[in-house]
């Protein structure tokens, strides 16, 4: 394993958000970001209760003020819904997918994918060569899962795309550490609400590209291995 965790501490989530260097964001984009990303991952669903305020500022690491406006935001731009009463709280949208679309920007997306892009080479290049198979099993558990699910005509799209986006984390966590895999998190957040998501062909496209990249950093083919990072950023 490659242990670069603490050496990128600007982007770490423990200290203070403000201070996330080159594409820093506010404590109000963070929320969204997380809230978008954990939809994607299914981890939440249209119609699901967000945890509580206290509960999400401290898993995010910002104060509780800036979690409420965030949510207040959210919901004022309809990705959140508001419930009074005894059964109330902050709830997923039950029209989330339908929403998002509205907050598609492709200027901003590609900004958010070139630094993505970008931070990925470096890691990749970083890591080649020192890491080993033992390394990589959950990445090679997901590319498994991956090509398993592109044999079967009825895999769910959804699926797809939490594992394509489940494996970018991982990758980040693998050859980054926590700071990275939070830098990523937040990308990939931010991208799940400015960019459309991927289609079944650029999904499995992508999957080839995960499974080239560890093989080749196995090996320490880095040229090849930041070949396979830049290869797949092509597929929309
Ligand atoms: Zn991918």
């Amino acid at each position: 394993m490659v242990s670069t965790a603490g050496k990128f501490g600007p982007y770490s989530l423990a200290g203070p958000y403000s201070q996330t260097g080159p594409y820093s964001q506010s404590g109000a984009d963070l929320v969204r970001s997380r809230i978008a990303l954990q939809v994607r991952l299914a981890l939440l669903r249209p119609g699901d209760r967000l945890p509580d305020t206290g509960a999400l500022a401290e898993q995010l690491g910002i104060g509780e003020m800036t979690v409420r406006r965030a949510l207040e935001g959210m919901c004022q731009d309809g990705l959140l819904d508001r419930r009074r009463g005894r059964t109330g709280g902050t709830f997923v949208s039950a029209a989330f997918d339908a929403v998002v679309p509205a907050h598609h920007d492709p200027a901003a997306a590609a900004s958010a994918e070139a630094f993505l892009l970008l931070l990925e080479c470096g890691l990749v290049a970083h890591a080649s060569g020192e890491v080993g198979e033992a390394d990589l099993g959950s990445l090679r558990k997901l590319v498994a899962e991956a090509e398993e699910a592109g044999q079967e005509e009825q895999a769910g799209q959804e699926g797809e795309r939490e594992r394509e986006t489940r494996f970018h984390l991982e990758l980040a966590e693998t050859l980054g550490g926590p700071g990275l895999r939070a830098v990523t998190a937040d990308l990939l957040g931010r991208l799940a609400l400015l960019a459309p998501p991927p289609g079944p062909e650029a999904i499995r496209r992508r999957s080839r590209c995960h499974a080239e990249l560890l093989d080749h950093l196995v090996e320490g083919r880095t040229d090849r291995a930041v070949r396979a990072v830049k290869d797949h950023a092509i597929h929309r």
